[in-house]
């Protein structure tokens, strides 16, 4: 009864929020759009909540309210590994991996342009399976490109079902940096998804500008991280109206030579490396070796911002250590503080 009251008034707050309804609709989609693979008491709680406070029932037919013709909606909000992960016997994953239940994709979103119909994905997360489907939902077609941002699986390991074993696609445009780009090509059995065509690589050049179409453009900007076998960049959306920013990986942000705030301050909506919530979180790991900002250093040096600079930040990409992918109290924190935590199935106007 805790986590449903919890997320009535999460959910009311943010209705509330006449700056972030603007941008953002919470969609419940772990419920609808994965309903497989939730528990009938969770498909009921999600009912009774969007019954309750929205007082209308939801569509039919798998197609969830739009935001706008132009947006982007959260795929997915977990780290590389997804939620849960793999031998993780603790409470976090224990119950979920012993009834076969996923309660977070790995992190990727789709970029969807009802105009001209065009959608794009970013990442090729091993959950892709799901995301691809998603896509289908939302476009009725395969992505025109997805965007990579580096080489550890959670971000491009699901290539391997463009392959013969499985959809055997043909030429799916992906957009890589350099190296990520030989990585692929140099090394099975990433390189038979390119010799046999597979995928057909769209170079990508750091702080370049790739045009969409009209209204649409993708930059990629380089970020400091673990990079053994790719740079790692993130990426600047931008249509007309709204710029949104995507970091779901970064070192700490004082080792990157760009200014975190200015880069909030030039943007609209900044989804943010929330892989860890606190200092201690993997105990019996150096935590300096994964130097991830965690979301209570962000939310400190984040602090100094004015609350319309704060309501920019979601966080995203959470290590399913971090109680943001469950804690009701973790998450009431991070809104109490003026930021929001990224939802699967969330979807960002880019109108
Ligand atoms: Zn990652
Ligand atoms: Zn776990
Ligand atoms: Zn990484």
């Amino acid at each position: 009864m805790d986590k449903t009251r919890s997320k009535n008034q999460s959910l009311r707050k943010l209705l509330n929020d006449k700056n972030h309804i603007e941008r953002v609709a919470i969609t419940y989609p772990a419920y609808h759009w994965n309903s497989h693979i939730c528990s009938m008491k969770q498909i009921f709680t999600a009912l009774i909540a969007v019954f309750i406070l929205l007082g209308c029932g939801r569509p039919e037919g798998g197609t969830i309210h739009e935001v706008s013709d132009l947006f982007i909606e959260v795929l997915g909000v977990a780290q590389d590994a997804g939620y849960p992960q793999l031998g993780c016997d603790k409470e976090c994953c224990k119950h979920l991996l012993e009834t076969g239940s996923t309660r977070a994709y790995v992190t990727s979103l789709a970029l969807v342009d009802k105009v001209d119909s065009s959608v794009w994905l970013f990442e090729a997360s091993p959950d892709i399976r799901y995301q691809w489907s998603r896509i289908h939902q939302l476009s009725g077609k395969d992505p025109d490109g997805i965007f990579l941002t580096h080489a550890h699986i959670g971000h491009y390991a699901g290539l391997m079902e463009l392959g013969k074993e499985s959809i055997n696609a043909d030429g799916q445009a992906v957009y890589a940096m350099p190296r990520m780009k030989e990585f692929l090509t140099g090394s099975g059995p990433w390189s038979q998804l390119v010799s046999t065509n597979n995928i057909s690589f769209r170079d990508l050049k750091a702080d370049s500008t790739v045009v969409l179409n009209e209204r649409l453009k993708v930059s990629p900007f380089r970020v400091p991280h673990r990079d053994e076998y790719s740079e790692t960049v993130g990426y600047r959306i931008k249509s007309p109206d709204r710029t949104v920013i995507f970091i779901p990986d970064i070192d700490k942000w004082d080792r990157w030579d760009r200014s975190i705030l200015k880069e909030i301050a030039a943007c609209d909506v900044a989804l943010l490396d929330g892989t860890f919530f606190e200092s201690g979180e993997l105990p019996g790991r150096n935590m300096s070796e994964i130097p991830h900002p965690f979301v209570s250093e962000s939310m400190e040096l984040f602090s100094k911002l004015p609350e319309k600079e704060r309501n920019k930040v979601q966080f995203i990409h959470f290590n399913h250590t971090n109680r943001l992918l469950r804690d009701p109290n973790a998450i009431r924190q991070v809104e109490q503080e003026g930021f929001h935590v990224s939802r699967q199935g969330q979807q960002i106007s880019l109108n």
